[in-house]
């Protein structure tokens, strides 16, 4: 899942020509840099951009860097996202080690905006794990941080942002409680997933992990044939149901194991999402009703 290793040259360029059209503007308040006026938030990954859309309403301009089934351990940014980080007011980053491209890049762009790392202060952190948004109330600190940071960066709406922080965390609690008391019901709790981005989660919701298909926090971990029959025969005799493809990554070393272990593996629209939230219209285009898929699925296949 490598991709954008081309344009490096034309990055700089951009980012370049972009400092030039700000210092052009006399841009020298840290005030309103996105449309018509409202204050420009880029925001890195699927669910901080979900997070930062649904604190900002209509008085913020989003730019979602991380698009979905983009691979987020090992991206190179766009000059659309160095002309976005040129102008922003506010950068929201999920933090802990995930957007390793991103100093560099707000370097090159020469960013003034407010850098808010939403993970930050999270109360339920696995240390060296960024995928921290799969227990809910990760995902409400995180919304937290964002209102925080738009209220610093834009002062005059900052009461406007607690409301809608207020309201979106009264729904993840909500979410939180649903999905708990849906797998609640599971006697077969055991979860193979495709690669190490559960943790949270299984910590979250009392599942036991038995394995990943690729057994990293990250996606380019090599497999070996011998940790591959070591996964078979866990699958085997710890009598786990299903493996659970996700829908950012291929499906096809999933299928094998679960195949030479004689069960199902969910895949396609039965996937779960693990690092992105899934495309507009689809059943997990935002970061409630991603956790409400995964329940479902994990449900529907344990049960
Ligand atoms: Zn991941």
């Amino acid at each position: 899942m490598r991709h954008n290793r081309r344009n490096v040259r034309t990055i700089v360029v951009l980012a370049t020509a972009a400092s030039v059209v700000l210092a052009a503007c006399g841009s020298s308040s840290a005030g309103p840099a996105g449309a018509g006026g409202r204050p420009l938030a880029v925001a890195t990954t699927t669910q901080v951009a979900d997070f930062t859309r649904q604190v900002g309403g209509s008085l913020v301009d989003v730019h979602q860097v991380l698009q979905p089934n983009v691979d987020p351990h090992d991206y190179e940014p766009s000059p659309a996202d160095l002309d976005a980080l040129a102008r922003a007011s506010v950068v929201v980053e999920n933090g802990l080690g995930l957007e390793t491209w991103l100093p560099k890049a707000r370097s090159s762009a020469g960013s003034k905006g407010l850098l808010v790392d939403a993970s930050r202060g999270a109360p339920f952190i696995r240390p060296k794990d960024p995928h921290l948004w799969h227990d809910p109330r990760n995902a409400e600190h995180m919304v937290r941080a964002i209102a925080a940071g738009l209220a610093q960066a834009d002062p005059p709406h900052a009461a406007d942002y607690q409301r809608n922080a207020a309201a979106y965390i009264g729904k993840l609690q909500a979410l939180d409680a649903d999905v708990a008391r849906q797998l609640a019901q599971l006697t077969n709790r055991k979860l193979v997933t495709n690669h190490d981005a559960f943790g949270y989660y299984v910590h979250r919701y009392g599942l036991v992990f038995v394995g990943a298909v690729i057994p990293s926090f990250d996606t380019s971990a090599e497999l070996s044939g011998r940790a591959l029959s070591d996964l078979v025969a866990r699958i085997k005799a710890q009598h786990v149901k299903a493996v659970f493809s996700e829908s950012s990554l291929p499906p096809k070393a999933a299928e094998a194991i679960a195949q030479r272990a004689g069960v199902r593996v969910l895949e396609g629209k039965g996937a779960l999402y693990g690092d992105t939230l899934g495309p507009r219209g689809s059943d997990g285009d935002t970061y409630i009703k991603m956790m409400e898929h995964n329940a479902r699925t994990i449900v529907g296949a344990l049960r």
